[in-house]
């Protein structure tokens, strides 16, 4: 992380903070920085700041910074850093209101990822389940990788993980009704 100078952050920076941490049901004061998190974390290697110096950047007020990270569209949701962590801080709850907060605001740090999550979740609203074959599709489709993984089709098929057919629960509206319920709690 490069050196800050903490006398230019604002109070509007302070309020987005407490925003997010109100979402995540997170008082960022409570992490000491001991790093538990990140020891745990699967996917740090691959990430920009690692999930503690997110925690950091947000005890900092510099929200920009943390919205504009590659990380929380890269962590996965495991839930490791959030049961690890001696303070009870919810990190992954926060991985995902920094998420929200960057979308609401236009910013698209991990455009791939937010195209993969909107076509699943669109799946699973309309479906009650993942559809691969139009899952696969609709990326494809939106973020131009236009063929990405159709040399796998061959082999997807012959194993039966898409066809022609699409599959669908019997209660679709029920899925439907859980999906906007969990997207609505968490303010999207
Ligand atoms: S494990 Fe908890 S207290 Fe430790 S750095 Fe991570 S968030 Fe902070
Ligand atoms: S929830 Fe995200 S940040 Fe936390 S350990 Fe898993 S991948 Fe890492």
């Amino acid at each position: 992380m490069d050196t800050v100078n903490l006398s230019n952050v604002t109070n509007a920076q302070f309020e987005a903070v407490e925003r997010i941490g109100k979402e995540a049901g997170v008082d960022y004061d409570d992490c000491y920085q001991c790093g538990k998190c990140t020891a745990g974390c699967p996917m740090a290697h691959a990430m920009d700041y690692a999930p503690r110096q997110i925690i950091r950047l947000l005890q900092l007020g510099l929200v920009e910074e943390a919205l504009a990270a590659k990380t929380p569209w890269i962590c996965a949701h495991c839930m490791v850093c959030s049961a690890r962590c001696p303070q009870g801080v919810d990190i992954t709850a926060t991985m995902l209101a920094v998420r929200r907060e960057s979308k609401r605001r236009g910013l698209k740090p991990a455009r791939e990822t937010d195209i993969f999550d909107d076509a699943f979740i669109g799946n699973v609203r309309s479906f009650g389940k993942s559809n691969e074959a139009i899952l696969a599709a609709k990326y494809n489709l939106l973020s131009g990788h236009l063929m990405q993984d159709m040399l796998n089709a061959p082999k997807m098929a012959m194993r039966g993980m898409i066809g022609p057919k699409i599959h669908s629960v019997k209660d679709k509206d029920a899925v439907k009704c859980l999906v906007d319920k969990a997207l609505n709690k968490g303010g999207e």
